[in-house]
């Protein structure tokens, strides 16, 4: 959205290309608990901005190596995104991804692990236990969110405080060893220790989408990839490396 808003600017004709339904991308799970409403006001304001250039937006439009040449492009880029990263855990089907617990594909029950405690496993179980789950987050590092300096401190110290507010059980430098009969096994600092579980919550990360870019970047079109299908970061990285590349084109 940042590439087509500058590109449009600078008095390019863009045609964005979204897979799914609506804009926004991981922006959407990621705003769903209240303290993350100013990131569903972000993708407004830019949904509002594409109008207002006239940007033509095609949804649910998945774009693949053989449908790309109707569009006729001087130049493409791919801005695919992430994925989460799947573990399997054993073969426990009550292993849920944050994503679909967020977007309401799966529910979370009374009792809640979470494994990985990073910004998006720490806010999921922030979100949960706002919302009555008894939570525990298992991070194998030695600090949650990456410790100090992975997020603005005010970030960091402020879920940090919201999490032991909301009585969440954070077990660091620990590793989750089984899940079996509704109960999480890890090996913790303290030794062997089980936790009831409802649901199991999987937030160890995300890859980098970037098998459309792979398809094409060999065409005799510049193909550019930019965002989290270039490298998983955040919010910030992703428009600026958006914001560097179009201001060039
Ligand atoms: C739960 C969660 C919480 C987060 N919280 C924060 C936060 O608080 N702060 C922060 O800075 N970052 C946060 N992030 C990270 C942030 O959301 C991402 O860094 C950012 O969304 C990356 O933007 P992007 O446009 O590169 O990719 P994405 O947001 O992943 O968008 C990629 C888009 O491409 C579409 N697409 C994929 N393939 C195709 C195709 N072939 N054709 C057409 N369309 C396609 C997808 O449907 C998607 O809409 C969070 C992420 C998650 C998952």
């Amino acid at each position: 959205m940042e590439a087509a808003r500058v590109l449009a600017e600078r008095g390019h004709r863009v045609t964005l290309c979204e897979k799914s339904g609506s804009l926004g991308g991981n922006l959407i799970p990621g705003s769903v608990p209240h303290f993350k409403r100013y990131d569903r006001a972000l993708v407004k304001w830019y949904q509002r901005q594409l109008e207002l250039l006239n940007v033509e937006v095609e949804m649910n439009c998945e774009i693949t190596a053989d449908n790309i040449s109707n569009y006729k492009p001087d130049e493409i880029i791919t801005a695919t995104g992430s994925k989460p990263i799947q573990s399997k855990f054993g073969s426990e089907t009550f292993v849920t991804t944050a994503d679909d617990i967020l977007l309401g594909k799966a529910e979370a029950g009374k009792n809640v692990v979470v494994i990985g405690g990073g910004l998006v496993g720490c806010e999921t179980a922030l979100w949960l236990a706002q919302n009555g789950s008894k939570v525990t987050v298992i991070e194998m590092l030695k600090d949650i969110l990456g410790g100090h300096g992975a997020l603005p401190h005010m970030n960091h110290d402020m879920l940090v405080d919201l999490l032991a507010f909301q009585k969440v059980d954070i077990y660091t430098s620990s590793t989750v060893k089984s899940i079996e009969g509704g109960k999480v096994t890890a090996e913790t600092p303290e030794g062997e220790c089980s936790f009831t579980a409802d649901t199991v919550i999987s937030a160890i990360g995300y890859r980098e989408n970037h098998a459309l870019f792979n398809e094409l970047k060999d065409m005799d079109i510049p193909v550019h990839n930019i965002g989290d299908s270039q490298k998983v970061h955040n919010i910030m990285y992703s428009i600026w490396n958006s914001y560097e590349l179009a201001r060039e084109l």
